[in-house]
């Protein structure tokens, strides 16, 4: 279970629907998380991602494409 009542200070973020996202103070609540991209040559912002994002309707399942 995710304790998102910690946050880490290293990693703001405003993705409120991610269920480790701390809504109240604006970050994360992960030690670390991982970054990466969807596309093979990625070339605009849209192109990179949060994989650790994990949507709220998932809680207690995998995050979208690594855990955490
Ligand atoms: S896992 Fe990614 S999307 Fe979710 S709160 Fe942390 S930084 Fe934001």
């Amino acid at each position: 279970m995710n304790d998102n009542r910690y946050v880490n200070e290293s990693i703001k973020c405003s993705v409120k629907s991610c269920v480790h996202q701390n809504s109240e103070r604006g970050y994360c609540s992960l030690d670390a998380i991982t970054v990466g991209t969807h596309e093979p040559h990625p070339t605009k912002c849209q192109c990179v991602d949060c994989e650790s994002f994990r949507p709220a309707q998932l809680k207690g399942k995998k995050g979208c494409k690594t855990a955490p």
